[in-house]
């Protein structure tokens, strides 16, 4: 897919799927490869609760619990970054929307930009695994590079495989009894999404409990088809 200066039609993905399915780690990828812009809610509101602003402390004890942040908050927030430049070649909402009142400000905000949904991609997995995944993973403090406890230790023990940075650090909200929250507010507020982007003609569905490497194959197939689709309207 073109994402040069002057493609009329920026693509705009949106990853959807419970705690641990992988959405963070794709979209990172997609990044890198595609040179499209990874929006992370939970990292915006993380780096907000980190410099301690307003929205930061507000959302704190939301987060903490492993509930959702208020939309008005959320919503504060992701508009702010998609109206930063980096965001006009094309964006992965990662963790966004996550209830239907989210869906429909995001349909409001990208149509007033002149953009709209290209995907919603919803990543399938169990959700008993996801408890697993999610307590056991840690990243390098330095490059983000992701691990885990039982699936995938740095291959040298205290050294990160990608950059050497010896320091490392967990998600509070990453315990076993945090992620079953966030799992039970994923099916209540977050899953009858996929039915909206269904009916929208706009969902594709990944199994994603294999390999990284594979779900990132099935992405990549996704994001040509896309393009091809683009050059030939
Ligand atoms: P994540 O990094 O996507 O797992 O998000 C971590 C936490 O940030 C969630 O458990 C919520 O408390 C909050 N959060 C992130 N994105 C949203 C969102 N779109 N709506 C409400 N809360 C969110």
């Amino acid at each position: 897919m073109s994402l040069d200066t002057a493609d009329p039609h920026p693509v705009t993905l949106i990853l959807l799927g419970p705690p641990g399915a992988g959405k963070g780690t794709q979209a990172r990828m997609l990044e890198q490869k595609h040179g499209l812009v990874q929006l992370s809610t939970g990292d915006l509101l993380r780096g907000a609760v980190a410099a301690r602003t307003a929205a930061g402390l507000a959302a704190q004890e939301a987060m903490d619990r492993g509930e959702l942040v208020s939309d008005r908050i959320v919503l504060d927030i992701l508009t702010d970054r998609l109206n930063q430049p980096d965001t006009r070649h094309g964006v992965i909402l990662d963790g966004f929307p996550r209830t239907e009142a989210q869906a429909e400000a995001l349909d409001r905000l990208l149509e007033a930009r002149g953009r709209r949904i290209d995907a919603a991609i919803s990543l399938k997995v169990d959700d008993e695994a996801m408890v697993e995944r999610v307590s056991g993973r840690f990243t390098c403090a330095s490059c983000g590079e992701g691990y885990h406890d039982s699936f995938k230790q740095p291959a040298r023990f205290g050294i990160c495989d990608v950059c050497e940075g010896t320091a490392f650090k967990r998600r509070a909200d990453d315990n076993a009894e945090t992620v079953r929250t966030r799992l039970s507010a994923y099916h209540a507020e977050t899953a009858p999404l996929i039915d909206y982007y269904a009916a929208r003609g706009a969902l594709t569905e990944i199994p994603a409990m294999g390999e990284i490497g594979e779900i990132a194959a099935a992405l990549d197939a996704l994001i040509e088809r896309l393009g091809e689709a683009q050059v030939s309207a």
